[in-house]
């Protein structure tokens, strides 16, 4: 029943296994016909070991994925892209490779905020006060408004570590909803956060993302959603239980799921 997905990580990331294409085999196997490779970002200037490859690796990434585009292109349509953060020095570069085509498209992963020195200097998992929240939420709009990306990975990153979803977190989920309606950029319910099961946060044990609160005002607001499945193994494109309850959470929140991406193929 999913047909697309364009979450999908390799190993140059440092914390993915598997060769390329045993990614696009199970893909076919689990009968998609959209397929989109979106790694952490590798950045020039910027080295980040074991949460995403050095910059080094990026020409092969790209080379190795568009060999595959065009060995399978009679049985899917893959497509080559970044999972990469709201870090506005980097901007120039994003709408480079998109720009000249070495990038297919960008997913918006908001991990954590980078000032222009290239020095990350907060990790939006570990949120500790209302100015971070708000950060990530600031960075998130201007990234959505940037016409840069084409999906917002796991929006509610923000709860990974908290415990209350308060009236703070209502306004920031509110604004990204809004925004994400504004620039028409699909909201993602992480496949993957569900498939690593409910953690205790506090004295709460949910799932870190998706998070209801979210949704529900996602799907109040009438968003347009669509599963990401974050892949870091190729048999987690097809993880049964997982798209289950992924499934059963989009229809208990009323979200609207898109089935692919028109967006992608504008770039
Ligand atoms: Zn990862
Ligand atoms: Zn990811």
């Amino acid at each position: 029943m999913l047909t697309a997905n364009y979450h999908t990580h390799t190993k140059r990331c440092g914390h993915a296994v598997g060769e390329d294409e045993d990614y696009v085999l199970e893909a076919l196997g689990a009968g998609y016909h959209d397929l989109g490779f979106s790694d952490h970002a590798m950045l020039p200037n910027f080295s980040e070991p074991f949460v995403r490859g050095d910059f080094s690796l990026f020409q092969g990434y790209v080379d190795s994925i568009n060999a595959l585009k065009e060995k399978y292109k009679e049985r899917i349509t893959i497509y080559v892209g970044l999972e990469a953060e709201a870090f506005p020095c980097y901007y120039s570069f994003y709408k480079e490779m998109l720009g000249n085509g070495v990038l297919d498209y960008l997913i918006l992963g908001n991990h954590c905020a980078m000032n222009d020195d290239h020095k990350i200097y907060t990790r939006f998992s570990q949120i500790t006060s209302p100015s971070q929240l708000y950060l990530y939420k600031d960075l998130a709009i201007g990234a959505l408004s940037s016409g840069l990306f084409s999906i917002f990975a796991h929006p509610d990153y923000f709860m990974s570590s908290i415990e209350n979803f308060d009236s703070d977190c209502k306004k920031v989920s509110r604004e990204i909803i809004q925004a994400s309606i504004a620039y028409d950029i699909p909201l993602e319910v992480n496949v993957a956060g569900i498939r690593n099961g409910k953690k205790q946060i506090g004295r709460t044990s949910r799932w870190i993302y998706p998070t209801d609160e979210f949704f529900t005002m996602a799907g109040k607001m009438k968003a347009k959603c669509v599963f990401g499945m974050d892949a870091h193994a190729p048999n987690q494109l097809y993880n049964e239980t997982a798209i289950y309850e992924a499934v059963k959470f989009a229809q208990e929140h009323n979200l609207i799921m898109l089935d692919a991406l028109a967006k992608i193929k504008q770039h």
